[in-house]
Formats: C-alpha cells, sequence, structure tokens
C-alpha cells in the first residue's frame, strides 16, 4: 500500500497536496461516507493522466475515476490502488461564439452558470447537478426538461491505450442515464456544448425556478447520491417506494428519505453498508410487491467483496 504511494510520488515529485494516502473518502462524496483510498490523485494535467495510467497498466494497478463523487457509495473497507479525483484541478473552460468548451472536472453548476452570465441558454437544467462535466456526460445526467446529449457536441477522451481521441454527439450513444463511456476505461478530458443566445433574466430566473423546486421536493439538506434507483419504464421508482410503505425505512444511519422516496440519504452517521442493507430491502419489498426490478442510478465503487452480491442489476467501478 505505502508501495503505490511511494511509486506514484516518484512519478509526480512536486505533485504536493495532490496526492495523497489513507484519505477517508467521505470527504469526496456527496454522500459523506466511505472508507479510506490507499492512495488518492488529483491530477492537473492531461500529460499526468497518462503517465499514470500507462504506469498502471503496466503493472496491473487498479485505478478508480471519481468526479464529484455525487454518483457514488464507496465502501467502507474503501479504495485499493489509485484512486483518481478529476474535478477542481482539471475545470478550465473557453467559451467560442455559441460554443462552451469544458474540461472535465468543470462542475456542472459552474458552466451553467457561466454560460448564464454570458446570457447563453441551453444548460440551466444542469445548474442544480452537483457533478462534474465528466462524470454528466458518461452518465447523460439530465433534470426536468433536459439532459446533455440535448447540448454536447463533441468529447475528447483518452481511449484505453491513452491515445486523445474526439467524438461527435451521434458517436456518444446516449441514452437514459449512459453514454459510450459508460462501463468503459475511457476517461473524459473535455467536451464542447452548443448553446443558444437568450435573455440573461429568463435564464437566471428560470435556474432560480429549478432550484427552488428542488429544494421544495428533494432531501437536499441530507447527504445523498441523489436518485437511487433508475426511473423503471411506465413507473416513476420513488411513487413505487412510496407506495411500498418504504418512506423513512431506516437501517442504522441510512434511511429512505421522507421527503422524496426516490432519495436514500445520510442521516448523519450512515455506513456504506448500511445504505447497501437500504437499497438492497428497498429493491427486495419493490420486487416482491410489484414485480418491478428497481435497478440503482448510484455507483459502487472500492472494495465491497461479497457484500453487493444481493443487489441486483448495480454497477461497480
Ligand atoms: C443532491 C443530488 C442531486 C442530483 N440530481 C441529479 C439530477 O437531477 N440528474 C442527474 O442526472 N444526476 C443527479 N445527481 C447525480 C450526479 O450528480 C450525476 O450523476 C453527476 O453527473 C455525477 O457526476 P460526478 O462528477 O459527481 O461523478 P462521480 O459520482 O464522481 O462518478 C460517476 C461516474 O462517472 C465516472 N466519471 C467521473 N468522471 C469521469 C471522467 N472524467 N471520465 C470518465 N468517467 C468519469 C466515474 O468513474 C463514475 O462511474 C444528483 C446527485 C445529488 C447528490
Amino acid at each position: 500500500m505505502t508501495d503505490i504511494y511511494k511509486n506514484i510520488e516518484t512519478l509526480f515529485p512536486s505533485a504536493g497536496s495532490r496526492l495523497l494516502k489513507d484519505v477517508i473518502m467521505s470527504e469526496y462524496t456527496t454522500f459523506r461516507l466511505g472508507g479510506p483510498a490507499d492512495c488518492l490523485f488529483l491530477p492537473e494535467s492531461i500529460e499526468e493522466l497518462q503517465i499514470l495510467y500507462s504506469y498502471a497498466a503496466e503493472r496491473h494497478l487498479p485505478i478508480t475515476l471519481l468526479g464529484r463523487g455525487s454518483n457514488v457509495i464507496v465502501s467502507d473497507l474503501g479504495i485499493r490502488g489509485v484512486t483518481v479525483i478529476i474535478s477542481d484541478n482539471l475545470s478550465g473552460t473557453e467559451f467560442a461564439e455559441d460554443t462552451i468548451i469544458a474540461q472535465s472536472g468543470a462542475s456542472l453548476a459552474s458552466v451553467a452558470g457561466q454560460a448564464a452570465q454570458r446570457s447563453w441558454s441551453g444548460l440551466e437544467f444542469a445548474s442544480g447537478i452537483p457533478g462534474t462535466v465528466g462524470g454528466g456526460v458518461m452518465m447523460n445526467a439530465g433534470a426536468y426538461d433536459g439532459c446533455l446529449a440535448d447540448s454536447v457536441i463533441w468529447t475528447e477522451y483518452l481511449d484505453e491505450h491513452r491515445y486523445l481521441r474526439r467524438i461527435d454527439n451521434a458517436d456518444h450513444e446516449f441514452g437514459y442515464r449512459r453514454s459510450f463511456f459508460t462501463g468503459s476505461r475511457k476517461i473524459i478530458v473535455r467536451t464542447a456544448f452548443r448553446l443558444k443566445e437568450g435573455s440573461k433574466q429568463e435564464i437566471f430566473s428560470k435556474m432560480a425556478d429549478l432550484a427552488s423546486r428542488r429544494r421544495s421536493s428533494q432531501p437536499l439538506e441530507r447527504p445523498s447520491a441523489g436518485s437511487a434507483f433508475k426511473r423503471p419504464a411506465g413507473f416513476y421508482a420513488g411513487k413505487l417506494i412510496s407506495d411500498c410503505g418504504l418512506k423513512g425505512f431506516q437501517i442504522g444511519g441510512a434511511a429512505v428519505s421522507d421527503k422524496h422516496a426516490g432519495f436514500i440519504v445520510n442521516l448523519g452517521n450512515a455506513t456504506a453498508s448500511d445504505v447497501l442493507a437500504v437499497f438492497c430491502h428497498v429493491q427486495q419489498t419493490v420486487k416482491k410487491m410489484t414485480g418491478v426490478l428497481l435497478e440503482p442510478e448510484v455507483r459502487f465503487a472500492g472494495d465491497w467483496q461479497s457484500a453487493i452480491d444481493e443487489l441486483n442489476s448495480c454497477h461497480i467501478i
């Protein structure tokens, strides 16, 4: 474990506080839980990513890639190998006519805010999604009347061999909370979005309206990873969960939110195992009572051992 850290330190001798060891992941996830990452690296350039991934590939060293950790649950046992966080250190943006080009670590809120300041419309829906451009494109994040697929022009990424490539919108294979990048080892580094000129006042007023709708319907006062389950065809996950009498259902410090049954929240002292237990109970109860299998929207990271086997259709990163 120390060796991994020491070896990575040799690769990036001037990384300073961008390279950390035994870091408790609760600080890096919106669920505010999860055990230690053996070695955590915050790259600030594409070249650093290329060096790290080539090094890791040669040594079969596992890498876990995260953005703002707003769609993940990290195991209580933490994450082995190297955890790479692409966030504020790779978050530059450039504007050119009706296009904004954002590095993958830029937060969706900041990109939407910068566009609004310049009276560009099209990303208002994304202003309340607490993730990065990279995590958002990977998930085709969406809310209310929009999703990123509607405005992406192109994305640049590092492929499995660490070559920089670019794809146009049509090649993203966007679907509901998925894309060409889902389940792959590709790393999104930059995305260009097409926007429309609008009225600054209307853009900000739409963003304020969506924020207020979120605050009144979602448990934003509690740590979570957003919607726990994907919307099953023909149903709403929250309504199914609520109709099964599961609002407020609690195990340890994790519970189905009283405010919105589609969210599983950390009441303050939840472990990742508590959260997993609530996910399993909800999935099993809803399946038994309605026949619908809810598929987790959140992704599971780190060392879950066999604990995760009980949860169906979940994605481990
Ligand atoms: C309160 C709350 C509200 C939310 N509301 C919404 C909503 O309205 N709509 C919605 O769609 N989501 C919502 N989410 C979920 C989440 O914010 C989105 O899925 C977001 O896009 C995840 O981005 P992230 O940077 O946090 O990714 P992470 O959670 O860090 O990672 C998610 C996945 O993306 C991958 N990933 C991250 N960065 C990259 C990269 N650069 N290249 C390749 N893969 C990458 C990771 O490996 C992982 O598999 C909400 C979450 C919370 C906590």
